[in-house]
């Protein structure tokens, strides 16, 4: 059995999945555990393992209906969040010792311009994620503490690096180099990176395998809405473009983060209000986006209120949409045409409604869905355009982590 263990560590919270994987294709593999660690180094953190012994080809979802199991300890840090998984997937029968592991595969936020593919994890790899601290304050220190506590656990396992932003690495200069001086560029590394890369890179791959097509013959629009959003144009399977910036605040509207506005409203606030710098980033980063808008950042919640007749939460959704359909107008622009528009990530899975507004009245550029199989709901692939249109619009469920143990798997 090649046993792939997936890690996501967050400033207080661990991720992790156990993959049995019979081989590097996205369709070869059983989801043995799916686990969270929660607000490590608080007294409420909590711990969950979804587990399944089972060989059947399976999902988190089905492994929702299977056997869990819950820890409501304190967990100090990440060194106790560490153990504690590898006590549960014990505990569960999935894994005995972190020995029996193939290898361990890491998402790591930022690589910067340093990482154009995953890599295998050596003193190097560790020493440039360090380097690429400033530009992701947040997640690479919480990567990195998780990357050298597996270490420490299991010696000798090998352990690969998967970057949110490598896959965007192939964007040409047009695309990422902002109207700056150029000097911030190659002093301080202002550019755009993009994120949500291995997201965007699994479900590309998934529409080639649906479409029955080589990646490289097509062109997507990859729509990536969770509680961050994205968009990509992916060109001939190659990120040449994409919304999140050289942070993930640029872009489409998030839950709580603004994307595009005009840079210079933080100087103007700055001025009339007094707002330091870190109130600003908190502003923009936390406070803004549909909760700014509505208050609320879950759409769920937002939709529901928008039906009981809230004006407010019927604007972030009109907002939210129209943002969508500004990127789809920029990328069909970008890539002469596209092939398919593809919906992921929990908003994009799973609101018909949020689809549908998003491509409204864009029957001229070859796009119109089909209200009636966009209204249905599946967990598999959907293809929800109307007959007449020259765009297929699909929904794929994305698994980041399945790409991370995929990529694991490829490079060990
Ligand atoms: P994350 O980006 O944290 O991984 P997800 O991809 O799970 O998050 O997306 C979370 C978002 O998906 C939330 O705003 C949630 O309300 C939304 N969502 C999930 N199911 C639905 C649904 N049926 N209708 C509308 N929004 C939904």
């Amino acid at each position: 059995m090649i046993k792939i263990l997936v890690l996501n560590s967050g400033s207080s919270s661990l991720k992790f999945q156990l993959f049995d994987m019979q081989g590097a294709e996205s369709n070869h593999f059983n989801l043995l555990a799916s686990g969270l660690v929660e607000r490590i180094g608080e007294t409420n953190s909590s711990a969950s393992l979804k587990f399944t012994s089972s060989k059947a080809h399976d999902t988190v979802d089905k492994l929702a209906q299977k056997k869990q199991l819950v820890r409501e300890s304190p967990v100090a840090d990440h060194q106790q969040a560490i153990e504690t998984m590898a006590a549960m997937l014990k505990e569960s029968g999935c894994m005995v010792s972190m020995e029996e592991l193939t290898g361990i595969g890491h998402r790591v936020v930022h690589g910067g311009e340093h990482f154009h593919d995953p890599v295998v994890i050596d003193e190097q790899v560790l020493i440039t994620i360090k380097k690429l601290i400033p530009l992701a304050p947040l997640h690479n220190p919480a990567n990195l503490t998780g990357i050298r506590l597996t270490q420490q656990k299991a010696p000798g396992i090998p352990q690969v690096a998967v970057f949110d932003t490598s896959f965007h690495q192939s964007m040409p200069e047009q695309a990422y180099i902002y109207g700056l001086p150029y000097a911030l560029y190659k002093k301080q590394h202002v550019r755009r990176y993009g994120f949500h890369g291995t997201s965007h890179q699994y479900v590309s791959k998934q529409a080639a395998d649906y479409l029955g097509k080589s990646i490289s013959e097509l062109k997507l629009i990859t729509i990536h809405l969770g509680n961050g959003t994205s968009a990509a144009a992916i060109q001939y399977g190659h990120s040449i473009d994409t919304s999140m910036g050289m942070t993930p605040l640029e872009g489409l509207i998030m839950g709580t983060r603004c994307g595009d506005i005009d840079p210079a409203i933080p100087f103007y606030l700055a001025r009339e209000t007094g707002m330091t710098i870190q109130e600003l980033d908190d502003l923009l980063n936390k406070e803004s986006g549909l909760k700014g808008i509505c208050g609320q950042n879950d759409m769920r919640t937002i939709v529901e209120q928008a039906e009981q007749g809230d004006n407010r939460a019927e604007l972030a959704i009109t907002i939210f949409c129209y943002h969508i359909k500004k990127y789809i107008g920029a990328y069909i622009a970008t890539l002469n045409g596209a092939d398919a528009i593809i919906f992921t990530g929990g908003i994009g899975e799973n609101s018909s409604l949020i689809r549908e507004r998003a491509c409204q009245d864009l029957q001229n550029l070859g796009i119109n869905i089909d209200s009636q199989k966009n209204s249905l709901h599946s967990k598999e692939i959907m293809e929800i355009q109307g007959p007449t249109s020259q765009v297929k619009i699909l929904v794929i469920p994305t698994n980041e982590e399945l790409e991370i143990a995929i990529q694991t798997i490829k490079l060990i």
